[in-house]
């Protein structure tokens, strides 16, 4: 093999890049950022750097110099089509990419309202461009209302309240982060925002974003009432970004569909929040948009596209800092999942929750309890 091509820079691109020498590929490697900044970590936008703590280059994952020594060339374009038969990926500047290996990592872009979406004081928040307005936003606001009660959602609900805004979360589900850590733990979640003052609509949805001379005055919501805001944050979740794969021949169902090898096609392999694999633990397709899904993917993409035929099957694992509370999950549960409290209590501000399936542990949830997750961690791999 001599050339590959590594489409977007993000952390399962770079990892992918890295693993690739890592691993004693000597040939040309290319890194399409599809962003003006070097390969960035994003779990920091929705905490550190909203709140700003963090300046933004502290979140690059690696300096300029890093990637020349590597001897991986950064080209910061778009990956516009890919040709299969041929090997090449087009960029938006026109110039074609020949590879004889790729890797498909383009992450995920944010789920959008309909209605409202184009008024000013109305957000989203993937990239470092979004923090920056954002965090713009919030500076001259008063009233935030954050539609979407997932982890993201949740984290900015954080940080606007530690900034000083009135805020208001709403969501048409039962409690925050439902999907994430089930019922019991979701009121635990929506319990930590009410006493820190924010106001947790659940069970409504929002019908309508409310707007006067093209800037937002607030949220409609289906129960007929309405919500005063300056500012809008639109949490709702996120799309595999394969636009610039459709009519490439690529199986695309729940992104980009591959086998247990991470395997797309002959010589494609993808990796991250993009990639929907099949699971040999859970027996089923799966997709993970966390953290250190992305750096475990992107490095296992690049083994197998070398020749290894390494499964990829991982207990996934995500985590959530809001306040001075870090939420980490292990494992994969259902919102349907038995709970049991294995150590402390929930409101004690430390405990351990396990959470079961026809008797069979399924993940782990520590409030707090970064030190005692490694054995439950290591019975969820067994
Ligand atoms: C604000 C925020 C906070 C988060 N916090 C946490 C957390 O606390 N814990 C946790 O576990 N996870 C967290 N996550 C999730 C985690 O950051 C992601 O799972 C991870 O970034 C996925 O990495 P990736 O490389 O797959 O995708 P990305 O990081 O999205 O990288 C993909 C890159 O590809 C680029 N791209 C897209 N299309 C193209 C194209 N056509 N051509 C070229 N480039 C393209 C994108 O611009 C992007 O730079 C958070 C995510 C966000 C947005």
């Amino acid at each position: 093999m001599d050339s590959v091509v590594v489409a977007g820079g993000g952390a399962a691109g770079v990892a992918a890049a890295e693993a690739l020498r890592a691993e004693g590929f000597t040939g040309s490697l290319t890194l399409v950022c599809g962003e003006p900044e070097l390969p960035y970590d994003r779990p920091p936008l929705s905490k550190q750097v909203l709140t700003g703590t963090w300046d933004p280059a502290r979140t690059r994952l690696r300096e300029a110099s890093h990637y020349a020594d590597k001897g991986i060339r950064i080209v910061h374009a778009q990956a516009r089509s890919l040709d299969l038969a041929g090997r090449t990926v087009r960029l938006d500047d026109g110039a074609d990419l020949g590879y004889d290996g790729l890797v498909i990592a383009t992450g995920v872009r944010p789920r959008t309202l309909a209605a409202g979406h184009e008024l000013t004081g109305v957000h989203v928040l993937r990239c470092l461009a979004d923090t920056a307005a954002l965090r713009s936003a919030l500076e001259q606001s008063s009233h935030v209302v954050i539609v979407g009660a997932g982890f993201l959602g949740m984290e900015v609900a954080a940080a606007a309240r530690t900034l000083g805004l009135e805020v208001t979360v709403v969501d048409p589900l039962a409690q925050p982060m439902v999907r994430q850590v089930g019922p019991l733990i979701g009121a635990a979640v929506a319990g930590l925002h009410r006493s820190a003052g924010v106001i947790v609509r659940t069970d409504v949805g929002v019908s309508e974003i409310t707007g006067e001379d093209g800037h937002v005055t607030g949220v409609r919501l289906d129960d007929g009432s309405a919500l005063q805001a300056d500012c809008v944050l639109v949490a709702i979740g996120a799309v595999p970004e394969v636009t610039w794969l459709h009519g490439s021949g690529l199986s695309l169902g729940d992104g980009v569909d591959c086998d247990e090898f991470l395997k797309a096609a002959d010589g494609v392999y993808a990796a991250g929040d993009v990639a929907s694999w099949t699971s040999p633990r859970y027996r089923r397709r799966v997709r993970v948009e966390h953290r250190m899904n992305a750096t475990e993917m992107g490095t296992c993409a690049a083994r197998n596209l070398l020749g290894q035929a390494e499964p990829f099957d991982p207990v996934p694992y995500f985590w959530s800092d809001q306040y001075r509370v870090k939420l980490q999950v292990h494992g994969d549960l259902s919102p349907s999942d038995t709970v049991t409290i294995e150590e402390g209590a929930i409101g004690d501000g430390k405990f351990v929750a396990l959470f079961h399936r026809d008797g069979v542990p399924t993940a782990v949830l520590g409030w707090n309890a970064p030190a005692r997750m490694p054995p439950y961690r290591k019975q969820l791999l067994a």
